[in-house]
């Protein structure tokens, strides 16, 4: 990886923005951020050694641009159109542009853009829904060929499903907020957005915890130094297809603790077996119900994205459906909020052994 920044300083810009480090590594130095300057890596891509061979290769991995201020920020106008002479010069290397700027994509590109270059990933930022619902759609509009996500900071819960869903948002990563000032990033919003992207096929990134960590409830103050390490060492990220999951440690809830919380939930505690689910039962014994329950639980559950997920469970025409939504067992996004078993994994014997033995024991307890 190659960071490359043709300018450096930038404009504070939406809420991502607040403590930017770029603000504060430079006001640790008695530099003001704000100032935009062209500096001397401005030829970086293109610099040559004594055998004028370029000195970056592809072997030196991605370049990634602007890494201290936005790409498009409208005061480096005036020095971007020799930033694109260099990456057209550069056709061997993949360059990524993160920016804040999307709005400002289609007055700053190239005579030659096209439909995009092949060498180039624009990765639009999102921090809150009303940045992504704002930047997402101008980004899914643009002639660009590869396109992608990152929500770092992460400020809040966001739903970008339906964006992932259009087929054209190659990679999503999440993340939190470093520094003295930084704002917490709720575990609970990365695995919800990992969710999204694994119904959609898409890959995602857990890069950072972030400085203050909240998991369960608990807030955790993380040094800068484990940040990092601790989101890789939580299996969170996802690439399709490649068993991911499987390396995420957890632990089954107790029973009894399971039940207890269940029994305090609205929504669950409001599933009940009906006169005809109780007849089914009766006429077709609990082996019977056992098996179609098991059946059920491979089908619709066991496979890394099941089909439809989230909504493959219906609300009434068999008991094990029921028993599905009163226990959480209905899709792979509630049966890790509350059996935490991690969205995206294969199911084994044993995970679908253990929703079945839930299943029948509500089953068991509501007959009586
Ligand atoms: S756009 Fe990026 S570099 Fe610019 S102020 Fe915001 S966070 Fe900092």
């Amino acid at each position: 990886m190659t960071i490359w920044n043709p300018w450096h300083g930038c404009k504070k810009l939406s809420p991502g923005c607040a403590n930017c480090y770029v603000y504060r590594r430079d006001e640790s130095i008695g530099k003001d951020a704000s100032i935009v300057t062209k500096t001397n890596d401005y030829n970086l891509p293109i610099k040559k050694t004594r055998q004028k061979e370029y000195k970056i290769t592809p072997d030196d991995g991605t370049v990634y641009a602007c890494m201290t201020s936005d790409f498009f920020l409208e005061e480096a106008d005036e020095w971007r159109e020799g930033v694109w002479d260099i990456i057209r010069e550069r056709s061997d290397l993949d360059f990524v542009i993160i920016t804040k700027r999307i709005h400002r994509f289609e007055e700053c590109i190239p005579f030659d853009w096209g439909d995009g270059w092949g060498n180039v990933t624009i990765c639009s930022t999102c921090e809150n829904q009303d940045r992504a619902d704002y930047r997402l759609p101008i980004l899914l509009d643009l002639p660009i060929k590869h396109r992608a996500v990152i929500s770092e900071p992460m400020l809040e819960d966001i739903d970008i499903e339906k964006y992932l869903k259009s087929g054209l948002i190659e990679h999503v990563t999440c993340g939190g907020e470093s520094g003295p000032n930084a704002r917490p990033c709720d575990f609970k919003w990365i695995k919800e957005v990992r969710r999204q992207c694994i119904r959609a096929g898409v890959p995602f990134t857990f890069k950072q915890t972030g400085a203050v960590f909240i998991m369960d409830g608990k807030i955790y103050h993380i040094d800068r130094k484990l940040q990092m390490a601790q989101a890789k060492k939580s299996g969170y990220s996802y690439i399709p297809g490649m068993g991911m999951a499987d390396k995420i440690p957890y632990e089954l809830p107790l029973r009894k603790t399971l039940f207890e919380g269940l029994a305090r939930s609205d929504f669950r505690s409001r599933f009940y077996l009906s006169a005809d689910d109780r007849k089914y039962i009766a006429d077709k014994g609990m082996d019977t119900i056992r098996s179609h329950a098991a059946d059920f639980v491979t089908k619709r559950l066991s496979s890394e994205n099941p089909e439809n997920d989230g909504k493959q469970t219906p609300m009434r025409g068999h008991p094990v459906f029921i028993a599905q939504h009163a226990t959480a067992c209905c899709c792979r996004g509630c049966l890790e909020k509350w059996h935490h078993i991690p969205a995206g994994k294969v199911l084994n014997e044993e995970e679908q052994k253990y929703i079945v033995d839930v299943l029948m024991d509500w089953i068991e307890k509501e007959v009586g």
